[in-house]
């Protein structure tokens, strides 16, 4: 380069010093283009060493020296970082990219992909993909709201989504988080995109005209302090920043403006009007990118994990998740709470914690957290785009004289950890269900009834639920005798098509009313995936009945949401294939899980089933799941219900459930083994006494 400083500029001829310009930029773009191949190296040689491709002792010093180099031509220190940060950015991506590329080797990396935004083209959400999926041939499948966003990725139709989840002026979109949630995908990526507010509208358009300013709710928000001392006009909410540069395109009376960015409205041939109309200059909003499968992060790369958890409401159940990210010195860089729908004052918490999943120090401190949880999902571990920029020294800034490079700090720095790397799996197919994983009984808690540990838990009510005035008889009962769930089957497995298959949802919503009206919580069977988020907000615990016990997508799907599931055991399983199909449901996270013993099939044809005792004291050695007995489908006879359940008392059961009837005679199912009223009334008294 040449030294600026000590020389006068010369007066040269302007096509000259033109001439010389064009040949020094083009030097400049093959020196970046050199010094992008050599950062490629560098990646394939830390991918030998394990070394993590961010250094930042060694950019610190790399940043200081070319500041003090810069100095000597006369270049200002500012000028200098802000040109290598921009280098340095670069340089991390393609070495990031690398290091993913050979962690996903099935992944595809170059074909053209669908990517699902909000609005479509000349939203922030597009912009935010461009930059992130940095590859102009990509198809871009503009959405009307975030969860078509989610259903075009769920249902294939786009490769990846993009979707806002926070912004440093508006603070959480909470709708997002909902959605994520419930949703099957995982985070595979974050972008951070700052957010620049412009007024834009037609040419030619006189500010003092604009009587209306269409804008979407976010970022309308982000401007609502600013934008009226800027113009006199009404705001009108739509649902896209596309959609609002639409309809000031379409405008002819020259008064509608829009809130967008700079280039959407260029490329929507709309003029800037106002630029940086926001609240506050610093607008940045992270948008987080989801796809159906997870992408693996290579070790070497700054990777950050999101969790959603339910903590239960007993006083420090958050602290004490807190602190287990604290022993292991895993840093948070997020903490955001948000209600449970349907379960008022009760809260799911979204945490952000800087490490990567595959990491034996985050696996283990996510096992701990999964003991303490009723609820945890891990929404996705992916790269993150926090490329800080190295600060440099303020005493370096201020030097001018030159530091040499220590070569030897640089070398010894940052040696891999072998001990990163996993040892062989000797967990059980069980293992969460193990007492391995969980010494301790778990508890389950729903509106003050507890079921496992010290306590012996009544379910009963009807078979199924068939009127008003049956239920209701039921839950009276219930309720004078101690009972401590209500249970009735509105969807009913039966084996016949042609028996009684249940009420349905109008039979839970008499189940809800009755167990509302009795004060009881109300279990009910759910049998099909597509009615379990349906069920769950009307029922306070599901059924998963015998024969759906290894019904696995059912199994998932249950263990997607935050509701107790009582799984029963299957008329022809194991006790191992009891517990694996438990630990289906623990995996998704949900650990409100207890397991109902009800008989198994034998050669005994006198009884109904044959009620597996010993399957009570074994199975309380080998799970922290409570487990209670079901005599009634056991036996199939009412005499023998009662010797049953104080027998499953005696053998340690955390409870039992019961089937009666206000008459039995006239039952629509299983009336052969419904206790009648006084016969339950016995029975209850007997168990307490
Ligand atoms: C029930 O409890 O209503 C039921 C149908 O039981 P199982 O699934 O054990 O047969
Ligand atoms: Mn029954």
């Amino acid at each position: 380069m040449n030294d600026k400083t000590n020389k006068q500029p010369q007066k040269l001829p302007l096509s000259e010093i033109r001439t010389e310009i064009s040949q020094l930029d083009s030097d400049l773009l093959k020196l970046f283009a050199r010094r992008r191949e050599l950062s490629l190296s560098v990646a394939l040689n830390k991918e030998a060493t394990l070394k993590p491709i961010r250094d930042q002792e060694r950019e610190k010093e790399l940043l200081e020296l070319l500041v003090d180099k810069g100095a000597k031509s006369g270049l200002d220190a500012h000028y200098v970082t802000k040109l290598f940060h921009a280098i340095i950015e670069d340089s991390l991506a393609v070495q990031r990219d690398y290091l993913q590329s050979q962690s996903n080797p099935d992944s595809p990396t170059q074909v053209i992909k669908t990517i699902a935004v909000l609005g479509g083209k000349g939203a922030y959400s597009y912009l935010a993909a461009c930059k992130h999926f940095n590859a102009s041939q990509n198809t871009y499948l503009g959405c009307s709201t975030f969860d078509k966003v989610l259903k075009s990725v769920e249902q294939g139709k786009a490769d990846f989504g993009v979707i806002p989840i926070e912004n440093t002026t508006s603070g959480g979109i909470t709708e997002v988080y909902d959605l994520l949630l419930d949703s099957k995908l995982t985070i595979v990526g974050e972008e951070k995109y700052p957010i620049k507010h412009c007024l834009v509208t037609n040419p030619n358009t006189e500010i003092s005209n604009i009587r209306k300013i269409h804008a979407h709710p976010e970022a309308s928000r982000q401007c609502n302090k600013n934008l009226p001392k800027l113009v006199a006009a009404e705001v009108s909410l739509v649902s896209s920043t596309a959609e609002a540069l639409q309809l000031a395109k379409k405008d002819t009376s020259g008064m509608v403006a829009a809130i967008a960015s700079q280039q959407s409205a260029e490329q929507f041939g709309l003029t800037v009007l106002l630029k940086d109309v926001a609240n506050l200059r610093e607008n940045t909003t992270r948008f987080l990118v989801v796809a159906r499968e997870a992408k693996k992060v290579s070790r070497q790369v700054t990777c950050k994990t999101s969790i959603a958890i339910s903590t239960g409401q007993k006083p420090g159940s958050l602290a004490e998740v807190l602190l287990v990210f604290r022993d292991a010195n895993i840093p948070l860089s997020k903490l955001e709470s948000r209600p449970i729908a349907g379960k008022p004052w009760e809260q799911m918490f979204y945490v952000d914690l800087e490490g990567n999943i595959e990491a034996p120090n985050v696996e283990k401190a996510l096992e701990d957290i999964s003991r303490l949880c009723r609820f945890m999902k891990v929404l996705g571990s992916y790269a993150t785009e926090d490329v800080n920029a190295t600060k440099v020294s303020t005493e370096a800034l201020s030097r001018t004289k030159a530091t040499s490079l220590n070569q030897q700090s640089l070398n010894s720095k940052n040696t891999p950890k072998l001990a990163d790397l996993k040892t062989p799996s000797t967990r059980k197919s069980y293992h969460l269900a193990s007492r391995d994983h969980k010494m301790e009984d778990s508890v389950i808690e729903v509106k003050g009834v507890k079921i496992g540990g010290n306590n012996f838990t009544v379910i009963a009510g009807p078979c199924a639920v068939e009127s008003k005035q049956q239920i209701e008889q039921c839950a009276k009962l219930a309720n004078e005798t101690g009972v401590s769930v209500l249970r009735g089957g509105c969807f009913k497995p039966r084996t016949s098509p042609y028996s009684f298959q249940g009420l349905g949802f109008e039979g839970l919503n008499l189940l809800n009313n009755a167990g509302d009206h009795y004060h009881l919580p109300i279990i009910t069977e759910v049998m099909n995936t597509e009615d379990v988020r349906e069920i769950a907000e009307q029922a306070d615990m599901l059924q998963i009945g015998a024969r759906n016990m290894q019904n696995f997508s059912l199994l998932k799907s249950v263990g997607q949401i935050n509701r107790p599931v009582m799984l029963k055991r299957g008329l022809m399983a194991s006790i191992e294939e009891l517990l694996n199909a438990a630990e289906y449901i623990l995996a998704q996270g949900n650990m409100q899980v207890f397991l109902c013993e009800r008989g198994i099939r034998t050669f005994e044809t006198a009884t109904r089933n044959t009620l597996d005792l010993s399957a009570v004291p074994l199975l309380k050695q080998m799970t922290h799941l409570p487990i209670i007995v079901d005599p009634s489908h056991a036996v199939g006879k009412r005499e023998l219900v009662e010797p049953l359940a104080k027998a499953a008392k005696a053998v340690g059961a955390h409870g039992v459930m019961i089937e009666f009837h206000p008459d039995p005679e006239s039952a629509l199912s299983d009336g052969p083994q419904a206790l009648k009223p006084d016969q339950f009334a016995h029975l209850m008294h007997e168990l307490h006494s």
